[in-house]
């Protein structure tokens, strides 16, 4: 039986090692925390519970896809509910917007801004379907882009895939008010980028969101962890968690296998690496030139933003907040500015406040409401020391909060901080990024590292650094892809 060692049992490893195993491979997840599932996370404290990490699930059939590759129903292993609405945003100048999948009712919300922005907004939409029927099937749906994928494109779509303005510049093309400009722009930060920068491709992403709608995992996004935790031992995936892999064993240019933290050596004819490419280079692979050089060329790239996350448990009920809300900023691209050229954390962040307690109420205790706040925040420099910062931004948090009307100051009954560095203490996320390199060139989707190592046969990556990009949705399709290819070389030895 050929045998498969997967290093980490993230979304992506987990979505690789089932798909392996369904095609009759021996498989063995290798998870160095003792509960699975990495980004995606879970806390229960104080009779409150929070999901740590993703909190936004989109492209449902991404997760179909995956249980019916096993010959099982997602359904029986996940209630996936829609959010509606999608999101709540809210101005400084008071405005707020339900974004929503309906269209009468997003037109009759848009049309309060300006109302040439209702054609805008329709325009926009069509703009955006455009580039998903395009890229889709070239950057998203396959394996990283190859001449020959190209050649399925007619020549006059690629210019409608729009790479060389920004998604600011296209955005401000099809709407006229600041406030839809600034809500169509965040979409740039589900990956970790700048509307300012990353090229107008990306704007693909709202397509995702606003046509394809918002899913909450019954239970917690965690549920997601565990539905995947649960159909891998189905398949017969042997999982070691609590032990991490200290390196990857390479014998005359070809993985054969890892060694475990405490010395025990598996052997594998393939290894899959869930971890961030960047770190599996610098900590897990051998110190040859070639690795040395392609490490040099990975953390040269500009990493995505990372993230400065408080898990509040808040006494009392807020009528005036959704399931998932934004609190924007005052100046958008100064805060851009701050996160990607100055590196600081931007002194008037916009705050997402994502609260599963309004679905879920079991998730906080009867009279409270469970509150992850997240705020965009650069990637980890020198610059800035998160170990003495992070109580005075803490506290600027909960005040930009207040200003906008939800100052929750006196209603703390629980909490907990994460700083970037704890989600690279955590996950071995290179610099604490969310998203491995950040989406802000217009040649990312070609830069990011293949699935297949171009350095070590039988060596595969799944994850967020690599290809399709990160995102639970993305991470699972690139463990689709990791596994494909690795089932297609063993065909060929
Ligand atoms: C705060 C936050 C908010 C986010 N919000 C969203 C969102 O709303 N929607 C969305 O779709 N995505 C979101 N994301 C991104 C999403 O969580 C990630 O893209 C995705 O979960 C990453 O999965 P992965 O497969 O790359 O693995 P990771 O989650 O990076 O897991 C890698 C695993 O490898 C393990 N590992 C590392 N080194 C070793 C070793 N040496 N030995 C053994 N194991 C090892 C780690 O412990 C970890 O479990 C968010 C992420 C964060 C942190």
């Amino acid at each position: 039986m050929t045998r498969a060692v997967v290093v980490g049992g993230g979304i992506g490893g987990l979505s690789a090692a089932i798909r392996l195993a369904v095609r009759g491979w021996q498989v063995t997840v290798v998870e160095q925390n003792a509960a699975l599932g990495g980004k995606m996370g879970e806390v229960s404290v104080d009779g409150f519970r929070w999901d740590t990490g993703p909190s936004v699930i989109t492209m449902r059939h991404v997760f179909e896809e995956l249980f019916a590759e096993a010959g099982v129903n997602l359904s029986d292993y996940l209630t996936l509910l829609p959010i509606d609405p999608l999101t709540r945003y809210f101005w400084p100048d008071g405005a707020q917007l339900d974004a929503r999948a309906s269209l009468s009712e997003m037109a009759a919300q848009v049309a309060q801004f300006d109302p040439r922005d209702v054609e805008g907004y329709l325009r926009y939409l069509a703009y955006a379907a455009q580039i998903h029927r395009i890229t889709g099937p070239v950057f998203i749906y396959d394996r990283p882009p190859r001449p020959k994928s190209f050649l399925s494109v007619p020549l006059l779509d690629w210019p409608k895939a729009d790479p060389f303005r920004t998604m600011d510049a296209a955005i401000r093309a099809h709407v006229r008010s600041p406030h839809m400009r600034q809500f169509l722009g965040r979409f740039a930060t589900y990956v970790g980028g700048s509307p300012y920068e990353a090229p107008a491709t990306l704007n693909v992403i709202a397509h995702v969101e606003l046509v394809g709608g918002v899913w909450y995992p019954q239970g917690g996004i965690y549920a997601i962890a565990r539905a995947f935790e649960r159909l891998a031992r189905e398949v017969g995936v042997e999982i070691i968690a609590g032990e991490g892999v200290s390196a990857v064993r390479v014998e005359g240019g070809r993985a054969v296998g890892v060694t475990l933290a405490d010395g025990t050596a598996l052997d594998a004819d393939a290894v899959v690496c869930n971890v961030d490419v960047a770190t599996a280079y610098r900590h897990l692979l051998p110190q040859t030139d070639a690795i040395q050089k392609r490490l040099a060329g990975l953390v040269k790239q500009e990493p995505s933003c990372s993230g400065f996350v408080l898990l509040l448990g808040i006494e009392g009920q807020h009528e005036r907040l959704a399931h998932h809300n934004i609190l924007f900023s005052r100046d958008y691209p100064r805060e851009f500015q701050q996160i990607f050229k100055d590196r600081v954390p931007p002194d008037d962040p916009t705050v997402y406040i994502s609260i599963t307690s309004k679905t879920d109420p079991s998730h906080a205790p009867d009279g409270h409401e469970n509150w992850f706040v997240l705020v965009n925040a650069p990637a980890l420099t020198d610059g800035f020391d998160w170990a003495t910062e992070a109580p005075r931004y803490r506290d600027l948090v909960l005040a930009r909060m207040a200003e906008s009307g939800f100052d929750v100051r006196g209603n703390i009954v629980s909490e907990q901080v994460l700083t970037p560095v704890d989600l690279q203490n955590m996950t071995g996320a290179f610099r604490g990024a969310l998203y491995g390199a950040s989406a802000n060139s217009k040649w990312t989707a070609f830069k990011r590292p293949h699935n297949r190592s171009p350095d070590v046969a039988g060596l595969y990556f799944a994850g967020g650094t690599t290809h399709p990009g990160g995102g639970v949705p993305m991470v699972t399709l690139s463990g689709k892809v990791a596994a494909e290819l690795a089932v297609e070389d063993a065909a060929r030895a």
